[in-house]
């Protein structure tokens, strides 16, 4: 046998793996950034699956931890299947350090925990993720970590909670599930002045629909489940910023408390990322059909989509973003008894509350990614019994119009079969 290959652990950008271009386009990026090749000459990326690496001499091990030289040490720290994701994430995004979590939630807490302190203020766009919402509205308080929402569409409600000192803003665009856009590069200048850090959660936009970092942001967070998988398998998260702020604020948080992804989930998901330019684009253009058909039909109050023409924040959607991304929310005009009614008769959409697939889900936010907030909050939200939320697939677009047509009819809509 021959020894291990000696793996370069790269974390700068400029470095595409050995024999790599730095020049390539992003189609290319997504099958080819970030690629380790071992002396084993695979062309697949390999997958790393072990928990340790092997050194040769004490020395050596020594010379790692002091370190001298740069060698796998153990796959809390960095794993070379999961850094091929980071590198790929890295280049696609533009940023200069990408580190990969076990989750999406991973991902938002460990970026928010890694450098808020007890007495500072954050501030966040109301409109979040379940999960991330109970993280800065119970678990950050509990730290002594003043919080504050706004209303994430409204810029004067931005100004008046930023004319105070803040550590942190922590906002999602598109919002989910009711696409409420937020002007990036306003609330960046806001927070800046402010003495803060921007963190977007990227989730529904993407690095290939949106670049907040562009825009001014200076952490963004992915829930790498979603799109990026994209095949509705494995859980992940990723955080890409800044080399000063990613190695000297996150990384020894990252290090220490041990959110990192599994080595066969950064497997999986970097063979979803060849495939992501492709899904999202054909997803993307069947959500906005799904989207102008819902808004013309009977018992349905309004279809929501960034790029439709009634979207109320169209034009801010369109100047930040480079299209609509793949999910549509709708309202029944007959609440929740419709809306499950809908529901059930689909026989192509399935119903579940992951997003991001392949396979086109609906999901009733009310009752259940959303249940928990309370009726208050969902009201503010605009998240009546009537809304649905709907992540658009892969499949035939006549066959989910025709699904949903029988649906709403179903619902007592009357759409024609
Ligand atoms: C799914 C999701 C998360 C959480 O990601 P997990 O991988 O489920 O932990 C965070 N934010 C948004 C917008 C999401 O859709």
């Amino acid at each position: 046998m021959t020894d291990t290959p000696n793996l370069p652990l790269a974390t700068d950008l400029t470095d595409a793996g050995p024999g790599r271009s730095n020049n390539t386009r992003l189609a290319t990026d997504l099958i080819h950034a970030g690629r380790i090749r071992s002396n084993l000459d695979e062309n697949a990326e390999a997958l790393f699956l072990t928990s340790g690496f092997a050194y040769e001499s004490a020395e050596q091990a020594e010379a790692v931890f002091t370190n001298k030289i740069q060698h796998f040490q153990y796959s809390r720290f960095a794993n070379p299947t999961v850094q091929m994701l980071e590198q790929r994430l890295a280049r696609i995004e533009g940023a200069e350090v990408c580190r990969c979590t076990a989750t999406g939630m991973a991902a938002v807490s460990a970026a928010l925990l890694c450098g808020l302190k007890t007495g500072q203020r954050v501030v966040a766009a109301r409109a979040l993720f379940g999960s991330c919402h109970w993280i800065v509205s119970t678990l950050l308080p509990q730290y002594g970590i003043e919080t504050v929402f706004v209303e994430g569409s409204d810029m004067a409600e931005w100004r008046r909670a930023l004319s105070q000192p803040t550590a942190l803003v922590l906002l999602e665009s598109p919002s989910n599930p009711m696409l409420d856009i937020v002007d990036l590069r306003a609330v960046a200048e806001l927070t800046h002045a402010a003495g803060g850090i921007v963190v977007v959660d990227n989730v529904f936009a993407t690095p290939l629909l949106q670049k907040p970092l562009e825009l001014g942001a200076d952490v963004v967070v992915y829930s790498t489940t979603k799109h990026m998988d994209g095949q509705g398998r494995v859980l992940g998260g990723a955080v890409l910023g800044a080399k000063a702020w990613m190695e000297e604020v996150f990384q020894p948080f990252f290090r220490n408390t041990g959110p990192a992804m599994s080595p066969f989930n950064a497997w999986v998901t970097l063979k979803g990322m060849e495939t992501l330019g492709l899904r999202l684009s054909a997803q993307s253009a069947t959500a906005e059909t799904l989207a102008r058909f819902l808004e013309q039909q009977p018992g349905v109050k309004r279809a929501l989509y960034p790029t439709l023409e009634s979207h109320p924040q169209r034009a801010l959607a369109m100047a930040q973003m480079s299209g609509g991304g793949t999910m549509v929310t709708f309202e029944l005009e007959g609440g929740k008894e419709a809306s499950f009614k809908l529901m059930n008769a689909l026989r192509v959409i399935t119903i579940s509350n992951n997003l991001g697939d392949t396979k086109s889900l609906v999901t009733h936010p009310a009752t259940t990614t959303h249940m928990r907030i309370g009726a208050e909050e969902r009201a503010r939200l605009g998240i009546t019994d009537g809304v649905l939320r709907l992540s658009v697939g892969l499949e035939d677009v006549q066959d989910l119009i025709e699904d949903l047509s029988h649906g709403l009819a179903a619902a007592g809509g009357n759409a024609a079969l």
